[in-house]
């Protein structure tokens, strides 16, 4: 979405209705630019109310993030928080931050993201203002081995936050969050560095706070939003702060002590802990088990006819047998 419909956006942030004309005056562009951008924001899912010889105003209101007041909240924390209006990534963009030197603690979130992604390419659909989008990007001393259970980790600190406020979030291994069995969000890691340390990860994660009509049409699979299974209703900027601050602890202790002592919370997270699961594995092959838990190396332990197996996370795929 195009820098100028984020500006009319804001323009109309208030509620009222604002003339064609006033809003062409004060962005300084023709009233044809200000059509064109009221039906960008149209097509990307924004209400828009046109009252004939009035003006235009919002039919709802749009949960922009405060960043002045999250860098304010999590400064203390050591994070540094940039927010974008529009990114096709946010993992892909802080890629390209870390690569030029960005410090540990930077974290880029999105208004609007619009090539999100999930595990093995796949799309995370999100809409404006709508979702929380973010990558964090933290520095390790470690070999990359030693990140193996970063996805795992990052998980407990979510759900710790969410819980927080009575979301009965659980986890699915490696890297779904989800609510009730319905997927409310995801975490993509990506490492770069020397295979001996130092190494960094960005830690990107989708979550859905309000999910639109045309989100729920694009996912293929049960999903759920915050907005509809918390107890009151809270602000993106509310949720990131609490996540990001949940996120600082338990990337200190991992970064301390690795994923061990985060093992047991994890596995009181699992959403298939002890239950008959399937894995689909990269080449097709299925394997039938019941899920123990996990090992100190974040890998998953499943009970079969044959023994007891470790997977790694890789290009599997975990779901309940039908
Ligand atoms: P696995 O269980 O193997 O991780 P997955 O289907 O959960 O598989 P991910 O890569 O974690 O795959 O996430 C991408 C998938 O998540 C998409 O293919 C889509 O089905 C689903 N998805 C995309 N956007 C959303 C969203 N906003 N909320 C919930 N689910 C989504």
């Amino acid at each position: 979405m195009r820098t100028l419909t984020f500006a009319v956006l804001r323009r109309l942030a208030d509620g009222e209705l604002h003339s064609g004309q006033t809003l062409a005056r004060g962005l300084a562009v023709s009233r044809g630019s200000i059509w064109n951008a009221l039906n960008e924001a149209r097509a990307a899912g924004v209400r828009v109310q046109r009252v004939h010889g009035r003006g235009y105003r919002l039919r709802d209101r749009l949960d922009w993030l405060d960043a002045e007041r999250i860098h304010a909240a999590v400064a203390a924390a050591g994070l540094s928080v940039r927010v974008r209006d529009c990114c096709p990534s946010t993992n892909a963009q802080m890629l390209i931050l870390a690569e030029a030197g960005a410090p540990s603690g930077t974290v880029l979130a999105a208004e609007m993201q619009t090539h999100g992604r999930g595990r093995l390419g796949r799309p995370w659909h999100s809409g404006l203002a709508s979702a929380l989008t973010f990558s964090l990007l933290w520095r390790f001393d470690k070999p990359i081995a030693g990140l193996a259970g970063l996805s795992l980790a990052t998980g407990v600190a979510i759900v710790r936050a969410l819980r927080e406020h009575a979301v009965d979030a659980q986890l699915k291994w490696p890297n779904d969050l989800l609510w009730h069995e319905c997927k409310l969000g995801g975490i993509l890691i990506e490492v770069r560095g020397d295979a001996l340390g130092p190494c960094l990860a960005v830690i990107g994660v989708g979550l859905n706070v309000r999910l639109g009509d045309d989100e729920k049409r694009r996912i293929d699979q049960p999903a759920a939003d915050l907005g509809a299974v918390a107890a009151a209703a809270r602000s993106r900027s509310d949720w990131l702060i609490d996540i990001l601050r949940a996120l600082v602890d338990v990337l200190r202790l991992f970064d301390a002590r690795g994923f061990a002592p985060l093992r047991s919370e994890w596995s009181s997270y699992h959403v298939h802990q002890d239950r008959a699961v399937r894995l689909t594995l990269p080449d097709g092959e299925r394997i039938d088990g019941i899920a123990l838990g996990i090992d100190a190396d974040a890998r998953l332990l499943l009970s079969t006819p044959d023994g007891v197996r470790a997977l790694h996370a890789g290009d599997v795929s975990l779901r309940a047998q039908p």
